[in-house]
């Protein structure tokens, strides 16, 4: 069967519970979902982290799911599962480079840790949606607000070269196909915005939900969707993981 969609699934707080976790009696499950949708769609994960991050996270039966990553955001990815290919622009390199280098030095005290990143800045911390402002305004005092673009996940502060998201990732590797988002956060917001298709689990980020209705994509349960539809943004009554499940089995019915 021709594969017409490509479909791009989130990490954190969505493939991912909470201390990144991946219940070991979903897995099968997970492994399932996804294979009956493999001869429909090409599979790819659409995480913020790298390629190593990945690797050390995911068990590899669940890594050969998927025909490839959309990592850092969309500023790389990984066409075979096996390179990491970086997206942005040598200028943009240097960029987050030094930006990196002289968020390091302000040391804040927030900040767990600067994961490992090709070609963009994660600040991992206990509570990203309210660091947020705080990273926006250093990099407006920095004089690189224009630049880059800040956001949030559950679990870190992103900084990113201006113009990419896991949208544009995901439509960089889609080859025209139907392309289908399931997310939940703040930096998921292009994809749930723009793919053809949006899907969540049940703690989708609550402050998404207005720019999603403005943008004409208002939420609805899962169980009232009838088919895939791009007018809404079906959520699963689960959370993160089984939420994941029971939208692979929905894809599964309409696909
Ligand atoms: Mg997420």
């Amino acid at each position: 069967m021709k594969k017409d969609y490509i479909l791009g699934l989130d990490l954190h707080g969505t493939l991912l519970e909470p201390g990144e976790v991946l219940r070991p009696e979903l897995v099968p499950d997970l492994i399932a979902g996804l294979n009956k949708l493999a001869d429909r769609a090409v599979l790819f994960l659409c995480t913020g982290n790298d390629l190593d991050f990945v690797n050390r996270k995911l068990p590899a039966k669940l890594r050969l799911c998927f025909d490839g990553y959309v990592l850092e955001t969309g500023c790389s990815f990984s066409p075979d599962r096996k390179q990491e290919l970086v997206l942005t622009s040598p200028e943009e390199q240097k960029l987050l480079k030094d930006l990196e280098q002289k968020l390091k030095d302000q040391e804040f005290p927030e900040v767990n840790y600067f994961a490992h990143r090709l070609t963009t800045i994660s600040l991992f911390c206990d509570r990203p949606r309210e660091f947020y402002a705080e990273v926006n305004e250093a990099a407006r005092a920095l004089g690189v607000r224009d630049r880059v673009m800040v956001t949030y996940s559950s679990v870190a502060v992103d900084i990113l070269p201006r113009g990419y998201n896991k949208f544009t990732g995901l439509k960089k590797v889609a080859e025209g196909r139907k392309t289908i988002g399931i997310a939940d956060s703040m930096n998921d917001q292009a994809l749930l915005l723009e793919a053809d298709f949006a899907l969540a689990p049940k703690n989708l980020a609550p402050e998404l939900k207005p720019s999603l209705a403005d943008r004409g994509r208002p939420v609805i349960p899962l169980a009232h969707a009838q088919g895939l539809q791009s007018q809404s943004v079906p959520i699963a009554s689960g959370r993160e993981t089984e939420g994941v499940i029971e939208i692979l089995a929905f894809l599964r019915k309409y696909l």
